[in-house]
């Protein structure tokens, strides 16, 4: 791959964000992706563009506004109502292509990930995946692409100073979704699928929804995680009747996920979910550094752990030390049903 000149660069502007949509419902992911972008286009004197695929969508696309977007570009097409990888990122390549972005920024979701290395193949480009943090080099205006490395115990800053767009992916729940601004206004720019978006791809004949084994971590406001202190399934049972108590879900460790204790689906970490919760109740997980990076934001973690200086009792605000076997049972005794 040829390096771009300075000039060449120059002719890439804005901060682009892909919007994720399932069924025709923009998700939250989208919103922290703008918010993420503002400051980005902000100190690039440039703008934010959202690019909305879908079918029925340019009522939905309004809305974005309110989170920073300035401009929303909308494919409107009934082939787009589910999602389409080849399609969507033939779509997006070509308006890449058409428009010429400095940066696209895309959820880390299961989505963004069949589709954006596609596109970046596509138009050339290198990406960096699951940042937890994106900054401007005052310098030169590289994109700064921070992501934690070598199995989360260091945080790595990427550049991507040869090519343009730079583009990364950004997990949900990392960043913070700003309040919506309903004075904000606008652009919409309608855009169409040509044939060339559909030439030779597959064909969606049906989709199916398969919740089971799927839990909505990522929109929970509160998490009853267990690890390996859990003991076993029984523990997760356990755990089980404090969530529905106070209405939350349930979350765990890498580890009782590996012990067959309880699905995948359940994981908060770097290889599992990550959650930003308001209150994160950790039971008998000790807070390895794959396991913190999946929920430290949260707004409130309690610990129940018998050792008082693991790193989870820690960062804990409230750090109950004890056998969580004794204190569990109490706690769904005591607590109110919320
Ligand atoms: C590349 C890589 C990716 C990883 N990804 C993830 C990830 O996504 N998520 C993740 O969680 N981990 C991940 N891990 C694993 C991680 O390093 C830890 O091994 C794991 O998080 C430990 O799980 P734990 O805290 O449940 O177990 P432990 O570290 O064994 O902690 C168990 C805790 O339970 C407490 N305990 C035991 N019995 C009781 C009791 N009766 N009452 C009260 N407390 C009790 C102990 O004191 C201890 O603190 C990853 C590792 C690697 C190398």
């Amino acid at each position: 791959m040829i390096a771009l000149t300075e000039n060449d660069k120059k002719e890439y502007k804005n901060i682009w964000v892909v919007a994720e949509q399932l069924q025709g419902e923009i998700q939250l992911v989208t919103h922290e992706l703008i918010g993420a972008a503002r400051p980005l286009a902000d100190a690039r004197k440039s703008q934010v563009f959202v690019v909305v695929t879908g079918s029925k969508m340019a009522e939905k696309a309004e809305t974005l506004f309110a989170y920073g977007a300035d401009k929303v570009i909308v494919v409107d097409d009934e082939r787009l109502l589910d999602f389409n990888d080849e399609m969507e990122a033939k779509i997006l390549g070509r308006l890449i292509v058409k428009y010429k972005p400095e940066v696209v920024i895309c959820g880390a979701t299961t989505r963004g990930r069949a589709l954006i290395p596609r596109v970046a193949v596509s138009t050339n480009c290198g990406l960096t995946a699951d940042c937890t943090e994106l900054g401007i080099d005052p310098e030169n205006g590289d994109l700064l692409q921070t992501r934690p490395a070598f199995g989360g115990n260091i945080m790595a800053t990427i550049r991507c100073s040869n090519h343009r767009p730079q583009m990364s992916t950004v997990r949900p729940r990392v960043m913070k979704a700003p309040e919506p601004d309903k004075s904000r206004k606008g652009e919409i720019i309608i855009e169409n699928v040509i044939s060339s978006d559909t030439d030779n791809i597959k064909k969606v004949l049906e989709v199916f929804h398969n919740l089971e084994n799927t839990v909505n971590l990522a929109d929970a406001q509160i998490i009853v995680s267990g690890g390996r202190g859990m003991k076993g399934p029984q523990g997760f049972a356990l755990l089980k009747q404090l969530a529905d108590k106070v209405g939350g879900a349930v979350g765990a460790s890498r580890a009782a996920v590996d012990a067959g204790w309880i699905a995948y689906a359940h994981q908060v970490g770097q290889t599992g979910q990550t959650v930003q919760t308001k209150v994160y109740i950790a039971c008998g997980i000790s807070g390895q550094i794959q396991h913190l990076v999946g929920m430290q934001s949260s707004d409130m973690i309690i610990a129940i752990d018998k050792n008082p200086d693991t790193p989870m009792m820690q960062i804990a605000d409230i750090a109950v030390v004890g056998d969580l076997f004794e204190i569990i049972p109490e706690l769904i005794k005591e607590i109110p049903k919320l």
